[in-house]
């Protein structure tokens, strides 16, 4: 797998763009101004039919603009071949638009054999792809897409917009169609890979909370597209500018800091650990030296598995056989510490486990933690209140 940490996204200038729809007297995107930093991820928030789509479309050319023009790093691609343009521009749509009769791997494959590469580079490429995007190619290349759950297919859309390495990403509420668990993680995904590939992507979602978590920048739109504010994520719960932007930070805009805060930032602390097939004598005496009543038990290639409590430890070669536990629900570190306090919600032991590349065991996060951050966000939220008060 390639390890790229720089940035091979290029920037996205929109100048002047407007596109009326024919038959309509008033523009679904009115006279635009907008650049897109390469390597960065910009969201796009605004109301249902505020020209979110017609915006991203116009990029990718499905949509013509009726004026202004569109570059990506210093090139015009408002007169490109649009078919040529779209090999060069990754599209990611809610509920990944799969074509059902092709196999993962030729929705996979699917631009790269449109730009004529030879079967084996396609092959590999493909492999690599839904690895990178956490499913393993031998059980998945094969499969048909209706035999996927909804996140799995998202990935697979995911990988499909990868695959010939376009330095520009459209995502057009890609997630919007999953359950709440499964999008946490395709978000926590995504951010892994967004550290690797340093695309440039364009995200559009109607969830603030989305917003803040995934975009190193976010534009909040009004009808038209137009932009009421585009700003950092922090810049904008501080000071939002106005009511409309006031009304998708909603309350507790200190609070949602906690949607900024990464479980990478904080602090992990050590669970006591046991093996599958460890002896179950020495894995008692591992939670009893440090003081602990459970242990979190992992597979042969650091997966955690299931908590164990001293007393099933202590019956005889239990840890021969341990089975996944379908309840344990784990964090990853690009998760927000928002996302940790849901998962704690579900759980009954006061920690989250925390996972990193391959599920392979991190740390736990302890709800002490989390509330020191919540406190020491408060504390400053409280002095930049009475800052702006003096002022
Ligand atoms: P959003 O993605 O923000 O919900 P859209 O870009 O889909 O908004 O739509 C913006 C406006 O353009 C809406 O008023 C919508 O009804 C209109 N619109 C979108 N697509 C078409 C089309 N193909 N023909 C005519 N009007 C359209
Ligand atoms: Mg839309």
């Amino acid at each position: 797998m390639s390890e790229n940490s720089h940035t091979t996204g290029k920037r996205i200038l929109l100048e002047s763009i407007t596109k009326t729809y024919s038959g309509q007297s008033t523009p679904a995107v009115n006279d635009v101004t907008m650049e897109f930093a390469a390597g960065e991820i910009t969201m796009l928030v605004g109301p249902s039919g505020c020209g979110k789509t017609t915006t991203m479309k116009m990029i990718n050319r499905l949509i013509e603009p009726t004026s202004g023009r569109i570059l990506i790093g210093d090139e015009d691609v408002t007169n490109v071949d649009p078919d040529a343009l779209r090999k060069r521009i990754g599209y990611v749509i809610q509920g990944a638009g799969l074509f059902p009769h092709f196999t993962v791997g030729n929705n996979v494959g699917l631009v790269p054999k449109m730009l004529k590469w030879d079967k084996k580079r396609i092959a590999a490429r493909t492999d690599e792809l839904l690895e990178l995007v956490g499913l393993d190619p031998a059980d998945y290349r094969d499969r048909y897409p209706g035999e996927l759950s909804g996140g799995q297919q998202q990935r697979v859309g995911v990988a499909r917009a990868l695959a010939a390495d376009p330095p520009v990403l459209l995502m057009d509420e890609p997630f919007g169609a999953v359950d709440p668990i499964t999008r946490q993680r395709l978000q926590d995904e995504l951010l892994r890979l967004q550290e690797e590939l340093g695309k440039t992507i364009v995200f559009v979602t109607h969830d603030f909370d989305e917003a803040l978590k995934l975009g190193d920048k976010i534009a909040i739109l009004d009808q038209g597209s137009k932009i009421v504010q585009y700003d950092t994520p922090e810049h904008i719960l501080a000071e939002p500018n106005g009511e409309f932007v006031e009304g998708f930070v909603g309350a507790g805009a200190t609070l949602k800091q906690l949607t900024r805060a990464r479980v990478r930032d904080i602090e992990l602390h050590e669970a006591s650990v046991a093996h599958v097939g460890d002896d179950s004598e020495i894995a008692l005496k591992g939670v009893r030296d440090i003081g602990r009543k459970h242990a979190i038990v992992l597979d042969d290639h650091e997966r955690p598995l299931r908590w164990m409590s001293l007393k099933e430890l202590g019956q005889q070669n239990l840890l021969d056989n341990v089975r996944k536990d379908p309840e344990l629900e784990a964090v990853t570190l690009n998760s927000s510490l928002n996302d940790v306090l849901d998962t704690m919600l579900t759980s009954s032991h006061g920690v989250v486990v925390v996972t990193g590349r391959r599920n392979a065991y991190q740390g736990v996060v302890r709800v002490e933690t989390v509330m020191d951050a919540i406190r020491s966000m408060r504390a400053e939220g409280a002095a930049s209140s009475r800052l702006g008060e003096s002022v």
